[in-house]
């Protein structure tokens, strides 16, 4: 059976009517020609002067790089167009604002070796490379990917072995970057077998934005491989309905019938997926696509991306307007990465209103309110939101 294709859409050639199918359905072609300038971006589009100068002045901080694939979803005489604000520059980003960071999750504090952060009990992020297909405007790891920034990542892939070796108690890796998927076959192959090698490690995932910019690197020999290291899970990042086009759609689709459990994360972004509208659209086109809505971010405080935020209260009330409103499988979890580096902090609109040792009362998602006698004689901690802790 195919899978529903309503809503789904093929941006294909777009700006580039000259590329054969062979040429298009290449990764390493769709990287050769991707969009790195003004001048490029200028012949496709009408950028606004907050564009221009944003192209202008923020090479120095994350480089400018956008995939064909990726650039054809921009409508070229929208400047509010959701796509274009992900990845094109505005002059913002050269502004810092007040409680902005260079490393806004503490990363760089977390670093037993380099490339590899260890902060929680049980379970590590791997820095494998730091390129990505296109880059993100409101990128969290910008100080160390795409080359151009101040700080260089310097993965010591020998020593994160070693590491891993002894610290006995990681049971799942995450691959991330830049993006893991950049990588040809055979190298991502040796990492994941130096890991399978160590019998600890049970359970190994890569974080990715490949399958949405560069759907033509999920090829079948790379899904063959990807397969021979299972239990392999995928956490994929997209943030707005439009992403998902057929050829985003089959890439998945390859992905998942190779066995690979899909996730989503997608970042709170303002004029992207702010309303719930679309956050409701996105979730359910994930659904159909056959990946499991994981993680809802509030964007980093990272170096100007003042204009790409927004309010928490914004974050929750999208979570409440989806919570018991439509399946369950289709909400993420809101997290806040705890500035500093306190890591991910799930936060919720308050269903519990009340707790001591009698009961709880909630609250459930038409407002009304109900009772739960709590079990007598349990002598776990009550939780109580509505007391205000003194910090
Ligand atoms: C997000 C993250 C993880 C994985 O967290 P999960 O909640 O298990 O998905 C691991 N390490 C670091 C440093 C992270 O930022």
């Amino acid at each position: 059976m195919n899978p529903p294709s309503r809503g789904f859409h093929t941006h294909a050639p777009g700006f580039w009517p000259e590329a054969t199918d062979a040429e298009w359905n290449d990764w390493r072609w769709q990287l050769r020609h991707r969009i790195t300038s003004l001048e490029q971006a200028e012949q496709h589009l009408r950028l606004t002067p907050d564009e221009r100068e944003g192209l202008l002045l923020t090479r120095h901080k994350l480089a400018f790089a956008i995939t064909p694939h990726y650039f054809n979803l921009i409508e070229p005489d929208n400047p509010d167009c959701p796509i274009r604000r992900q990845v094109i520059p505005r002059a913002g980003e050269a502004v810092i604002t007040s409680g902005e960071m260079a490393d806004p999750c503490g990363e760089d504090s977390h670093m037993p070796v380099p490339g590899l952060v260890h902060r929680y009990p049980d379970r590590v992020l791997f820095l494998v490379t730091d390129r990505c297909a296109s880059y993100c405007r409101y990128c969290t790891r910008s100080r160390v990917v795409s080359g151009v920034g101040e700080q260089e990542l310097e993965t010591d892939f020998e020593a994160v072995y070693e590491y891993l070796a002894a610290h006995t108690e990681v049971r799942d890796v995450l691959l991330s970057g830049g993006d893991a998927l950049l990588l040809s076959d055979d190298k991502l192959r040796k990492i994941l077998s130096r890991l399978r090698a160590l019998p600890h490690i049970e359970f190994l995932r890569i974080g990715s934005r490949v399958p949405i910019f560069l759907p033509q690197r999920i090829t079948p020999e790379l899904c063959n491989m990807l397969k021979e290291f299972h239990p392999l899970w995928m956490s994929v990042h997209v943030n707005h309905p439009r992403e998902l086009t057929t050829e985003v759609r089959d890439a998945l689709g390859r992905l998942a019938d190779a066995g690979i459990p899909l996730g989503n994360q997608s970042v709170l972004l303002a004029g992207v997926n702010d309303n719930p509208d679309t956050m409701r659209a996105l979730i359910h086109r994930l659904l159909c696509c056959r990946v499991r809505p994981y993680y809802l971010y509030q964007c980093d405080l990272i170096h100007g991306s003042a204009h790409l935020r927004t309010s928490v209260a914004k974050g929750l009330e999208i979570i409440e307007s989806l919570r018991g409103h439509t399946t369950g499988y289709a909400v993420p979890q809101y997290v806040i990465d705890a500035p500093g580096g306190g890591g991910k902090v799930p936060v919720s609109p308050g269903y519990v209103v009340y707790h001591d040792k009698e009961k709880v009362v909630l609250r459930n998602y038409e407002g009304r309110i109900f009772e739960y006698p709590e079990k007598p004689g349990d002598t776990s901690a009550v939780v109580r939101p509505e007391a205000i802790l003194e910090y």
